[in-house]
């Protein structure tokens, strides 16, 4: 028995793009997993995957120590756990919730406040990867919450991860997550702008992405998005828009909480919000190049 699987039943709410996944390799580590989502699809994949898969956040959580989540952001987590048929319903003194979305950290502390009120405890645990590494169990997981609580969760946090950084006290994951994507999103934007004026100028945006990919503006997305999503036609990085948007308010939202002025927070969680505007909520985060082309650059 693996160390994750002496951790009781799990619940695992919100089996879409990253949480099928992640569920899968609880299954695969040979924890007993109990999992729901909106998407009588997502239910039956998971069943087939070895997971039992329930219609409802209460009927999940019946008799699991461990509750995840996997969800667009913190109203959802909310409403999953607390909400009417909400997880919290089933849940016993002393269950632990891991929050893995990517949600706003100052609802994840009041979260917590009203979570402790039942004595249930809550850490975040939000990820960095995307599709590929959730499917290969490499995610790069930073923690909030009470040491005792992340060191609790570790070896399922382990069984889908390959780097787990405690953070700090809750809601650090979530803070910690939003600015990484406003790094990673402003990364991504600089790129998709540099290589439309470069084409725009006359030279092939493929050898230009060759160039940062050997010279100092080289980033994540230049070597991992540019060619293979962008470039190439596809838009299927698997990563919303509207949850690459999201993380970008919740960013420059927490710096303005923060009293700090940020400019550049500010201007990209506008840009890609502009963009969701213009393409619509089924866009791919990539599309944002097709925006910013939409002037006939290319
Ligand atoms: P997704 O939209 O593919 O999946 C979300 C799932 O939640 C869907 O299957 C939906 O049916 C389900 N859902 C929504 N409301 C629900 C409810 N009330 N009860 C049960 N199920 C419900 O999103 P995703 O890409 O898997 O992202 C999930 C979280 O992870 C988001 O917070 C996102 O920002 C974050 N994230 C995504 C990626 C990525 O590359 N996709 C990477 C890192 C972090």
């Amino acid at each position: 028995m693996t160390d994750a699987a002496t951790l009781g039943p799990v619940a695992f709410i919100g089996l879409g793009t990253m949480g099928l996944p992640m569920a899968t390799r609880l299954v695969e580590a040979g924890c007993a997993v109990r999992g729901s989502d909106l998407s009588a699809a997502a239910r039956a994949v998971f069943a087939e995957r070895g997971g039992m898969s329930f219609e409802t956040a209460r009927e999940t959580a019946e008799g699991a120590a461990c509750v995840i989540t996997m969800l667009p952001d913190g109203k959802v987590v909310r409403e999953a756990l607390l909400g009417p048929g909400g997880a919290a319903e089933a849940l016993r003194p002393g269950a632990l919730v891991i929050d893995m979305s990517s949600s706003a950290p100052l609802g994840t502390r009041d979260l917590a406040r009203e979570l402790a009120a039942r004595k249930i405890d809550l850490i975040d645990a939000p990820v960095s990867g995307g599709l590929k590494r959730a499917v290969d169990g490499t995610l790069a997981i930073m923690a909030g919450g009470d040491t005792a609580l992340v060191e609790k969760a570790r070896p399922l946090l382990e069984a889908m991860g390959r780097t787990v950084i405690p953070v700090g006290p809750i809601g650090s994951g979530h803070a910690a997550k939003a600015l990484t994507n406003y790094v990673s999103a402003a990364g991504f934007a600089a790129a998709c702008e540099a290589a439309i004026v470069a084409g725009k100028f006359g030279i092939d945006p493929g050898v230009f992405v060759d160039v940062l990919n050997a010279s100092t503006g080289r980033n994540n997305s230049t070597e991992n998005k540019m060619k293979p999503v962008v470039l190439s036609g596809t838009f299927d990085s698997g990563f919303a828009m509207a949850l690459m948007a999201k993380d970008l308010r919740t960013a420059a939202d927490l710096a303005e909480q923060l009293g700090i002025d940020a400019q550049g927070g500010r201007a990209a969680a506008k840009l890609w919000a502009d963009a969701l505007s213009a393409l619509g909520r089924s866009a791919d985060h990539s599309e944002l190049y097709r925006y910013l082309a939409r002037d006939g650059a290319s």
